[in-house]
């Protein structure tokens, strides 16, 4: 599903990957095993472990009865009208075993995802799982038509052959098995179907809408044109979700005269999948606009530099106030020997500034700061990010051959996204 900025507990690292929880996901858990073991467990025990809806009116009658007589309990009712149920404690235990069990389905979905993008070359943050569902933090983007493709098949194909397992084991064992084992059996194959079936919808950032992007992709050969339409079909699926939910929210409510929280499900749902598609939208558009870009094409060739020997005060008058940086290049014979930035001139007292020089205020340029023409630009651009840098020294063979700032490579990525992802390289 989509990606975002989601954080969460880490509890666990499975091949390598980091396991997180949202706090969101406790509600869900909560939920899912309150519904489970007082409705949908309930249900299926009226029927021998069986589908739960056809248990549906069986369930009915007996909470009329408790209703028409003022029981206090659900198992007194039905005892009362002499039909069996289980003790409550095993809907209960059930019902957090079929919680826990969606917990672990929804996390084999997203490993699947994310063994198959480690295979593909695209490292793996972790799995954060969260209200909706799960995601995997992929580091990029794949590159591929044929890549996408099957990262985004992997999930679904998962939660399909975990659903076909159980519902195979279900059928074939079914005579051999307690009631209880059957019903959290159909649950689970019920529950891993509908999860591919929900996350096979073709809007993205689902998976569905991911494989639709890699089809269009690999028909126009224009990565940016098949994510704006596959994120349309998410925002559409979206809307769609939301005037459903509010459509039968109406119906429930002036038809059947109740009022029941499962439609506005539907809404929530619904708005999250258009902020899904829409966010996701923006994020791989800046992602692709970087493709392709390497520092030689957010270069600044014309850098102002200045020599080891200057005095602070001659740095001062003829270069701060005169260019209006806040730092400068030190070169030595054409070699970059460091840079002195205001903050370094600042360190040293006023009454000084005549007699030091550049060279003993200047700090040196870590190895790893250096970038050189061919860096990717993304790379460079979240460098910059991590260690708070306005600007970079790009270097060639040991030689300053200018500057790139994070300013420029701002512009360059507003530029190419707003010209639709159009892209000549003018140096190369
Ligand atoms: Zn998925």
């Amino acid at each position: 599903m989509a990606s975002g900025g989601l954080s969460g507990w880490a509890i666990a690292r499975i091949f390598g990957i980091t396991i997180r929880i949202h706090a969101s996901w406790v509600l869900i858990f909560l939920l899912l095993a309150y519904s489970l073991a007082e409705e949908v467990l309930p249900q299926s025990s009226l029927v021998g472990g069986g589908p739960w809806w056809r248990g549906m009116d069986a369930y009915n009658h007996i909470l009329a009865h408790q209703k028409s007589e003022g029981l206090i309990s659900f198992y007194g009712a039905a005892e009362e009208l002499g039909i069996a149920v289980w003790p409550w404690w095993q809907y209960w235990l059930l019902g957090i075993i079929g919680s826990i069990g969606l917990f672990v389905c929804v996390l084999a979905h997203e490993i699947a995802h994310s063994i198959v993008a480690r295979g593909a070359g695209i490292p793996v943050e972790g799995i954060t799982l969260f209200l909706f569902g799960g995601v995997s933090q992929l580091k990029k983007e794949t590159e591929t038509p044929g890549d996408e493709f099957r990262v985004a098949a992997a999930g679904p194909a998962m939660s399909v052959a975990l659903g076909l397992g159980c519902g195979a084991l279900y059928l074939g064992l079914y005579g051999a098995l307690p009631a209880q084992a059957r019903a959290i059996l159909f649950y689970f194959a019920f529950i891993n179907l509908a999860l591919a079936a929900f996350n096979l919808l073709p809007g993205f950032p689902l998976d569905g809408g991911r494989l639709l992007r890699a089809v269009l992709w690999n028909r126009y050969q224009d990565a940016a044109r098949a994510t704006s339409v596959a994120s349309w079909w998410g925002k559409a699926i979206g809307m769609g979700f939301v005037v459903l939910g509010l459509v039968e929210f109406w119906w429930e409510f002036t038809v059947l005269r109740t009022l029941s929280l499962g439609p506005l499900w539907l809404v929530v749902i619904g708005l999250f999948l258009r902020h899904a598609a829409a966010a996701s939208y923006r994020l791989l558009s800046v992602r692709e606009a970087f493709a392709g870009l390497t520092v030689r094409d957010a270069i600044r060739p014309d850098v102002v530099t200045v020599e080891p020997d200057l005095t602070l005060d001659g740095l001062v008058d003829e270069f701060f106030y005169a260019y209006k940086f806040r730092s400068f290049p030190v070169l030595e014979g054409g070699r970059l020997i460091g840079v002195i930035s205001l903050k370094d001139v600042q360190g040293v007292p006023r009454a000084e500034w005549p007699s030091r020089r550049v060279r003993e205020a200047m700090h040196l340029v870590r190895e790893e700061n250096l970038v050189h023409p061919a860096d990717g630009l993304s790379d460079v651009f979240r460098k910059m990010a991590e260690e708070d840098k306005g600007h970079l020294p790009v270097v060639e063979d040991g030689r300053l051959v200018g500057i790139v700032t994070r300013h420029d490579i701002m512009t360059l990525i507003q530029l190419k996204t707003d010209l639709g992802g159009h892209w000549r390289p003018a140096s190369r």
